[in-house]
């Protein structure tokens, strides 16, 4: 089993006294429009997804690797033009985090990895605010060596709702992408880092219509299935750098 919530409570106390070193995994998303073709929930399905992988592949090892309940709601304000986007502010993204760390911490459950896939930068910003101060582990995709390892659209920064994210849903829950819609979807060859850098608010002044950019056409589900990998390798590193410390 690698649901933390699902375990019962004298089953975490057995795990505090146990031989194996336990690390949460704690999935974040974002409720944020992604395009015509694929979910609200991408950015979560993609967080955990891999945390699942992780748990899945550290199985039986000296870690106990347990996935926490995940934070379904992000900063998204750049979304906001369009039907769906549920932000909630940094302010209250920083204290839920810091505050299910600290619960945690409380009872010696004090290596936590938290794992984001959405990048809006006042989202990220206030994950990395809030993991610094909990002490706790951020897995940060957008470091240079990660961003290196992910797929060619990914690196071009063109990439919300388009070929990689849409591969990532595509390798989960295909059920969740309209195929036909995407693939008729044309490339929408936006800059996101920077436009924002040029003051553009929100996915409507950064030119995108239709709240997607990059070539959705283009996704498939080994593509996802291949990123998936490449991804758990990243967080797996991680962890056990968190399990060793
Ligand atoms: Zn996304």
């Amino acid at each position: 089993m690698t649901a933390f919530a699902e375990l019962t409570s004298p089953q975490v106390a057995e795990l505090l006294a146990g031989p194996r070193t336990p690390v949460l995994l704690l999935p974040v998303g974002a409720v944020e429009p992604h395009g015509p073709h694929a979910p609200l929930a991408t950015d979560l399905l993609i967080s955990a997804g891999m945390c699942q992988r992780a748990a899945d592949r550290l199985a039986g090892d000296d870690l106990c690797v347990l996935v926490l309940p995940a934070l379904d709601y992000g900063v998204t304000d750049m979304g906001a033009p369009f039907p769906g986007a549920i932000s909630i502010s940094p302010d209250t993204l920083c204290a839920l985090i810091k505050d299910v760390c600290a619960a945690l911490k409380r009872q010696g459950l004090d290596r936590i990895v938290v794992v984001n896939n959405h990048y809006e930068p006042a989202h990220v910003t206030a994950l990395r605010t809030a993991t610094k101060d909990a002490g706790v582990a951020y897995l940060d995709l957008l470091r240079r060596a990660n961003v290196a390892l992910l797929t060619d659209e990914f690196r071009s920064g063109s990439c919300h709702a388009g070929q990689y994210e849409t591969s990532l849903v595509l390798a989960d829950r295909p059920e969740l992408v309209d195929t036909a819609v995407a693939r008729e979807l044309p490339p929408v060859l936006v800059d996101m880092p920077a436009a924002m850098s040029a003051g553009r608010k929100d996915f409507v002044e950064m030119g995108m219509d239709d709240a997607y950019c990059g070539t959705p056409a283009g996704a498939t589900a080994a593509e996802g299935k291949s990123t998936f990998d490449t991804l758990t390798d990243l967080l797996v590193e991680l962890i056990r750098e968190v399990g060793r410390a």
